[in-house]
């Protein structure tokens, strides 16, 4: 008898996984479930509505809103007491941070939306709108951000809501934030990153208490950090003519001090792709750089942002992504077009990437 309850408790023990998101199908709405696979056509009545209909007869309809990504308890309660009132209670979130509600019936789709609109959250982000940006965690999460990414794109989406809820754009636009210069931005038709502008500046005091000097000195792509003894102490030193400001010494020691209220900027890219609808996926260019790092609108960023956005808007032909766009009209059109300062670090193609990137171990000096 023992034997049997032990073969039985070994049997139902959990599977040792513990990592990774959890299984999604347990989540979704039934009719989504039903009839997983067998989809027959979508369409999208209006902006920020979603519709299948499946070979079944089953339609569904999707009613996506933007919501600001970091969420408190007092939003997430409000949340779920709309998508429980006036949904079917699911729910999932996209990559961009957009809610999608799904129900089965087409009369719930007004009052959802009146309910969001109500409390607050835009309804729209599909087809051919500004969705929501994309963006890196910011000063909540993260212990090396040179801005708030989260702050950027909320003062954004405040001044491109309007852009959300329409489809008015010659396609779909993707910007992407990013809260350091090395770590995990994205690139985007119109990305928003950190860029340093000075070489860091050391707390000696600190270093050898709170650093493995061997790793920072191996972090440095350019090879500038060299051990050194500061007033007795081990500490590190850089060679200012070879740093690139790439900010990759801070994270393993934060005593080199990177971040700095006036000399760490933020700069503008456009035309990254990741997607090979309709034309290759495309690298991102720098176009604006040293834009003040100027929380908590940020009115600088947001002026360039909009420059691009609208002139964009206007010169491109239907279905042209930003990059296309670009491609289409060339470099010198898009910076004469824009009004902004076209300079000498505008210009590299990535043609020579394989001499001027640090692409393999070896360190060259
Ligand atoms: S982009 Fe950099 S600072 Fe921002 S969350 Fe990622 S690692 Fe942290
Ligand atoms: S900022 Fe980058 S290039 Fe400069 S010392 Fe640090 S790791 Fe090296």
């Amino acid at each position: 008898m023992a034997q049997q309850t032990q073969a039985v408790a070994k049997k139902q023990m959990r599977q040792p996984i513990e990592s990774g998101c959890p299984d999604g199908m347990q989540y979704m709405h039934p009719l989504m479930i039903k009839n997983f696979g067998n989809w027959k056509y979508h369409d999208r009545p209006r902006p920020g509505v979603l519709h299948h209909v499946a070979y079944s007869g089953d339609e569904i309809w999707t009613v996506r809103a933007g919501t600001q990504r970091q969420l408190g308890p007092y939003e997430i309660n409000l949340l779920c007491d709309i998508i429980d009132q006036y949904g079917e209670g699911y729910v999932r979130f996209t990559i961009r941070s957009n809610m999608e509600v799904m129900v089965s019936e087409w009369d719930k789709v007004g009052p959802l939306i009146q309910a969001f609109n109500d409390a607050g959250y835009p309804v729209g982000g599909t087809g051919n709108s500004v969705t929501m940006i994309a963006h890196t965690q910011g000063w909540l999460h993260c212990d090396i951000p040179g801005t708030d990414a989260s702050g950027v794109v909320k003062s954004l989406m405040d001044e491109l809501h309007g852009e959300f809820i329409k489809e008015e754009m010659p396609n779909r636009v993707h910007i992407t934030t990013s809260c350091c210069q090395i770590n995990c931005g994205g690139q985007g038709d119109i990305a928003i990153n950190v860029q340093y502008t000075k070489p860091p500046k050391i707390n000696h005091d600190l270093v050898a208490n709170v650093c493995e000097r061997p790793s920072v000195v191996a972090r440095c792509p350019v090879a500038a950090i060299r051990p050194a003894i500061v007033n007795g102490k081990p500490s590190l030193e850089v060679d200012e003519k070879k740093c690139i400001c790439c900010g990759a010494c801070y994270p393993p020691c934060p005593p080199m001090q990177i971040n700095d209220p006036e000399h760490t900027k933020l700069a503008i890219w456009v035309g990254g792709k990741n997607s090979n609808a309709r034309s290759k996926p495309m690298f991102q260019k720098l176009v604006a750089a040293g834009i003040p790092n100027n929380p908590p609108r940020w009115p600088e960023v947001a002026a360039v942002v909009k420059n691009i956005l609208y002139t964009y808007k206007k010169d491109a032909r239907d279905w042209e992504r930003v990059g296309d766009w670009v491609e289409r009209i060339g470099w010198p059109r898009f910076f004469e077009l824009t009004g902004l300062p076209f300079t000498k670090f505008h210009i590299d193609n990535w043609r020579g990437a394989r001499n001027s990137l640090n692409a393999s171990t070896h360190i060259r000096f």
